[in-house]
Formats: C-alpha cells, structure tokens, sequence
C-alpha cells in the first residue's frame, strides 16, 4: 500500500521534500469481527490550498485540525464493508488516506456518490469541496443581483472557475484575474469571463481595477488576500459585498502582510464575512440539483489539472502555492 506520508512540519511554502512516498503491506480484507468498517481503494484525490495549514505545527488552535499522515480528501470505491451503509462497488467521496487503500472504521466523513454520470474525477471540485464553496460563498453571501460588478482572483482555480460561471449565469458583469497568460485565456475562452487581466503584468492593481471597473466592484469574491485586498478595497462600490473565502497569498507568510484600506468598510458600508465550506454542508443536495443541470447542457464547464499516481502527490500540492496548476488540481490512483 503505497502513501505519501509528511516528513516534516512546515514553515513557509511547503516543499516536495516535507512529505516522502513510503509502502506497507496491507491485507485487501475488512479484518475479522471489525463492525462498521469499509474498506476503500483511492480512485482519486484534491489537493487543496487549506492542507497546507494542516501540516503546519500551530501554537494557536487553526479551523482544521493539525495534519494526520496520510490525509486527504477524495473519491473512492468500496472495496469490502461491514457498515450497514455501504456495499462492495459502491463510491463515496469524503476524507480518507492519501495512500492506494484505506481501512476506516465508522466512517463519518464519507458522502456516498448517487449520481455517477459524470466524471467521478468531478467530485474533488465542481462536485465537491471547491463547488459547494463557490455556490455558498456566492448566493449566500454576496446576495448577487443582476447586472452587478463581481470580481474574483485566481479565477481559473478550482473555486474561482465555478464562481466566476455562477456570477455570469446570473447576469453579473464578470472579471476575472489569474497568474499566466494560459490561465487568462482559459478564463476568457472556456469560463466566458466579461474581462480578464494578468494581475503579475499589472504594476499598479488599483489603476488596472479601475480601467476594468470604471462604476466600482459590487461583489468581491476573496480568495487571495494582501495586495490585491487592498486595492480592491478601494474600488469597491457602496453597500458592496466580499466573501472571504481564502488569502493564499497570506497562507504561507510568517508575519503576513497588513491591509491598509480596510477603513473603505466604513464609510462604503461594505459587508465582508469569511466562512467555510463545512458551514454549508447541508447546502449539498440543492447545490447539486442546481449545477448537474448546468454542466449537462453546457452552460458549466470543468477544467481539471491532472497529475498522475500517487507520487505526483507532493509535486502538485506544492505547485498550488506557485500558481503551477492550471484549473482544479487533482490526482488519480485508480481510474476505477
Ligand atoms: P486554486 O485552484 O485557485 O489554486 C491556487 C491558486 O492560487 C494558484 O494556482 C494561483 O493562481 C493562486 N495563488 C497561489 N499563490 C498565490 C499568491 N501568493 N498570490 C496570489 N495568488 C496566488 O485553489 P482553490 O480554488 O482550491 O482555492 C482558492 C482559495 O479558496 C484559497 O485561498 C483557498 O484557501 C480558499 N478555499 C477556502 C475554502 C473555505 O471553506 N473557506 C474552501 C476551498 C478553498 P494564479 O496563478 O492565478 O495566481
């Protein structure tokens, strides 16, 4: 059984070298009078900005708790159960190991997959974690209207892509910005984006939001943080909206960087409200009646960073934090 195990704490960007891919005998059988228990094969993995805070060794308490080896969320099929839950061949999504098989013993953290006619690879981002961040963090935050100004970055990422499509969907004004030309054409191209812009060629990011912004921002959806924050917050418009959903530029930062215009809140009337996906789980079922539909008729698209085998995994974790994935990244084991 093949895993990839962290070798290290982290401090600063985490390094390919911090986690190392080591192998174990495992028997591919639930062991004798274990109640409850599946046993899984790992078909596919996310890699997610937040696992980073996880391998971190934290002085103050973090939202997440602190990394177990082998961590990981996923899509998996059920190989052997004793849980009243699951039979052998079904597939579930959830935490499980980053590792080929994991043996979970009263599985909470699993979602069984009903609908698997699409890409079971969809469900480490549009269907998963990154999708239900996107459609919470956009409807129930940002009470979005039509013809609104809404601006994201990393917007060709795996929750910036579906809520950059959201925004247009319902008839926002929709600018994206994203860190190489690759990413900004997919932003144009497959996410139909209003505008797009390189933010790494842009000097001044308050004057390139106000050529793209000549009214102001309504909506801002956060995922970045530091520079960028500031000057948004100086262009947003009165009574506007910033879902903070993440500040990867800040993930990394041992004294991270201070916000400066923060005061615009006040006299802007600005309403600015972090959140986590775990906060809108029962949101789940209704965010898939909504975006299946869209996806078949094409009105949704997915674009997915692969990277094969489990011993890509320390690679393309990393390469989040060096905007070196082009869409959602994930990772396949098994194909099925
Ligand atoms: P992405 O797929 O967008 O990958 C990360 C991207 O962030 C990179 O490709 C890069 O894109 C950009 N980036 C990385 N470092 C920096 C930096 N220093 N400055 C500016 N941009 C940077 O990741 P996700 O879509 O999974 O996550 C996006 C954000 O949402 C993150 O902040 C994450 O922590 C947060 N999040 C929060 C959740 C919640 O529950 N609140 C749930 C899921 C995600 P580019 O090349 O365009 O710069």
């Amino acid at each position: 059984n093949k895993q990839v195990v962290l070798k290290n704490y982290v401090t600063g960007y985490p390094k390919e070298s911090d986690m190392q891919i080591i192998t174990s005998s495992i028997k591919l059988k639930i062991p004798e009078g274990t109640q409850n228990a599946v046993l899984l094969k790992n078909l596919y993995f996310s890699c997610d900005p937040y696992m980073q805070g996880r391998m971190t060794k934290l002085d103050t308490p973090s939202f997440a708790p602190s990394f177990q080896p082998g961590d990981g969320y996923g899509v998996v099929k059920i190989l052997d159960s004793t849980h009243p839950n699951y039979k052998k061949g079904d597939l579930a999504r959830g935490f499980t190991g980053w590792e080929e098989y994991t043996l979970a013993v009263d599985p909470q953290a699993l979602i069984k997959i009903e609908q698997t006619d699409l890409p079971l690879s969809y469900y480490t981002g549009i269907l998963g974690m990154p999708g239900v961040t996107a459609y919470a963090g956009f409807y129930e935050l940002c009470s979005p209207k039509k013809g609104e100004y809404f601006y994201v970055l990393a917007a060709s990422g795996a929750v910036g892509q579906i809520v950059g499509q959201l925004a247009k969907l319902l008839g926002c004004y929709a600018v994206g910005s994203a860190g190489s030309k690759e990413k900004v054409d997919l932003l144009k191209n497959n996410f139909r984006f209003d505008e797009t812009f390189n933010y790494k060629e842009e000097p001044d990011l308050d004057a390139a939001l106000k050529r793209y912004f000549p009214e102001g921002i309504d909506i801002y959806f956060e995922n970045v943080g530091g520079k960028m924050l500031d000057a948004v917050l100086l262009n947003m418009r009165i009574r506007g909206r910033i879902a903070v959903c993440g500040m990867i530029s800040q993930n990394n930062q041992e004294k991270p960087e201070g916000v400066h215009n923060l005061a615009s809140v006040i006299g802007k009337r600005i309403r600015m409200e972090g959140f986590l996906a775990d906060d809108f789980y029962q949101l789940y079922p209704k965010f898939l009646e909504t975006v299946i539909p869209y996806i078949k008729q094409g009105k949704i698209v997915s674009v997915e960073d692969v990277a094969e085998g489990l011993e890509s995994g320390p690679t393309s974790l990393v390469g989040l934090f060096f905007g070196r994935n082009v869409g959602k990244q994930l990772l396949v084991v098994y194909r099925e």
